[in-house]
């Protein structure tokens, strides 16, 4: 099996988002899945309800419930029929300082309600360039109690950048963590994906699919990324 997952991140409207979804529901194809802004929840459900393209989220809470003004909880989520919530994208990781503890316990609260957490790794360029990605992304993994997650490989300096890694770039970091994870969970890549990069990526052994940031919000650049991952 392969996935594709969109991250709309904090991008869309009304409108735009029901064409979006009209442009997905008409193509209906299989193994995909679009991340999408809170208030939109209940929109994306109703519209994607019948259809082969699942949902999810963009983050969620550590804790159950309780006084956490702001945050919305797993077990709200998957009241809406939520599949999949990203957790420690690198955004919150930096933007929001959330750390290696605070996502071990995202991707314990969506795995306790039922929800298959996607779980973002990666290194900064300067990271990379200090030779020290095994060691960042074995770290981020290493800090969750991984089962029941899809893994994601995104590579800080290639996200929203236009600077995609090389398909080998891509495959010796995935080799790795494929050691870790085991030969049935699923590992995508994430990082300025389009139509034209994707099937080298793919080709990849351990590659099994991608998250997309930017591509996932136009119809037509997302449907044929997920038709690359089909082949
Ligand atoms: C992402 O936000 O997860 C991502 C990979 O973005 P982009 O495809 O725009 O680089």
């Amino acid at each position: 099996m392969r996935l594709v997952a969109g991250n709309w991140k904090m991008h869309g409207s009304r409108a735009s988002i029901a064409a979006l979804l009209d442009a997905l529901v008409k193509e209906n194809p299989p193994s995909c899945a679009v991340c999408v802004p809170f208030p939109y929840l209940a929109q994306v459900a109703e519209r994607l309800r019948g259809s082969a393209v699942a949902w999810g989220a963009q983050n969620v809470s550590e804790h159950a419930q309780g006084a956490y003004t702001g945050e919305v909880s797993a077990a709200m989520l998957k009241e809406f029929g939520c599949r999949y919530v990203l957790v420690g994208h690198s955004e919150r990781r930096q933007l929001y300082g959330e750390t290696d503890a605070q996502v071990a316990a995202k991707f314990a609260a969506a795995r306790s309600a039922g929800i298959t957490p996607i779980l973002c790794v990666g290194e900064t360029l300067q990271e990379r360039e200090a030779g020290r990605t095994g060691e960042v992304v074995g770290r981020q993994l290493g800090a969750v109690k991984f089962e029941g997650g899809v893994l994601a490989y995104e590579p800080v300096w290639a996200i929203g950048t236009g600077r995609n890694a090389t398909p080998e770039q891509v495959q010796e970091v995935h080799a790795f963590l494929r050691q870790r994870v085991g030969p049935d969970a699923l590992i995508l890549y994430g990082g300025s994906v389009k139509p034209q990069n994707a099937p080298a990526i793919f080709a990849m052994p351990d590659v099994d699919g991608g998250l997309i940031g930017g591509a996932s919000l136009v119809a037509k650049d997302f449907l044929d990324i997920v038709k690359a991952a089909a082949k």
